[in-house]
């Protein structure tokens, strides 16, 4: 089984944001975009993401500031914060780590996002683009660090019979549209789908973003299919691990993406992508 590793992925992404930021720098010279990643509490996991967000921005040549709320700020409080940072011309592009305190409308803020700074895809106009087929917005990273996964190791997507395990508004669903888009002949499968495994074993491209430690195993993978693992655990030994039970699916997947260092990787060096995107069109 071919390790399909996100590290190579990334490599080629961040050489395209460095040409993009070239460019930018001969239009404006001196200018940096800069990310903003939006925090409401202390949650570890999203301390821990932001911290490799800002790393890798930096490693890619990019500016990236974290702008933290307190869990138990009121709506109003929190809203008329996000409001500066949305307008504050110093920032081209925003990340707003979900989910939000439940006293936060989310709805209300995904709508106040500027679709221009919007970098994962979450604002109305950006989800309608994706559905569209309009590639003038930004789709959700981790959607598309599936679609560079494929593009990068040459696995064609036109014809192919493309499963996904998941329908959340983040990953199953904007990628749903993405495969589409591709031309792949695509099924999304959830709680209600009847004889997951077997659905699953039809696919020539698997999609795990369920959510679920190490759920898909060797009965869900057709012989030869690719596999591309979107989910992130922690598990019961502390080590992370994906939605499919890697070890199991050996002999029978084609090629599959590692956790870590798979997906989660591509998904990063796609912000900074979105992000230098952003700076170019805040630049015209
Ligand atoms: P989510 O909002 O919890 O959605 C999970 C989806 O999987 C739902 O549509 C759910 O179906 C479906 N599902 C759950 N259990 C299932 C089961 N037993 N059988 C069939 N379908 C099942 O999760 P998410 O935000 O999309 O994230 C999915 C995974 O990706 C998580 O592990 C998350 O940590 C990871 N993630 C990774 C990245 C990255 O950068 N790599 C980024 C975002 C998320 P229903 O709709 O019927 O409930």
């Amino acid at each position: 089984m071919r390790i399909l590793k996100g590290a190579e992925v990334s490599a080629r992404i961040k050489e395209q944001v460095r040409e993009e930021l070239e460019k930018l720098q001969v239009k404006r010279p001196g200018f940096v975009p800069k990310l903003a990643i939006v925090r409401v509490g202390e949650n570890p996991d999203d301390v821990s993401y932001e911290r490799g967000a800002i790393k890798k921005m930096e490693n890619f040549g990019l500016r990236a500031q974290s702008y933290t709320f307190p869990k138990d700020i009121s709506n109003e409080e929190f809203k008329a914060g996000f409001k500066a940072i949305n307008e504050d011309p110093d920032v081209a592009g925003i990340l707003l780590l979900k989910p939000l305190p439940k006293q936060i409308q989310e709805k209300e803020i995904d709508c106040m996002m500027k679709p221009e700074k919007d970098l994962d895809g979450i604002s109305p106009v950006n989800m309608a683009k994706i559905f569209m087929g309009d590639d003038t917005g930004f789709a959700p990273c981790t959607a598309e660090a599936v679609v560079e996964v494929l593009k990068a190791n040459e696995i064609p997507i036109a014809g192919k019979r493309v499963t996904i395990v998941g329908r959340s508004l983040i990953v199953g669903k904007p990628l749903s549209m993405l495969m589409m888009k591709e031309n792949g002949t695509v099924t999304v499968c959830h709680t209600k789908t009847l004889d997951l495994p077997g659905t699953c074993r039809q696919a020539e491209i698997l999609v795990a973003a369920a959510g679920k430690a190490r759920m898909l195993d060797e009965a869900y993978v057709g012989q030869d299919a690719v596999v591309i693992d979107v989910g992130i655990h922690v598990d019961e030994d502390g080590k992370l691990c994906g939605d499919v039970d890697f070890a199991s699916i050996e002999q029978k997947a084609s090629a599959a993406t590692p956790v870590p260092g798979g997906v989660g990787t591509v998904t990063t060096a796609v912000l900074a992508k979105h992000l230098v995107r952003a700076g170019i069109r805040w630049a015209e």
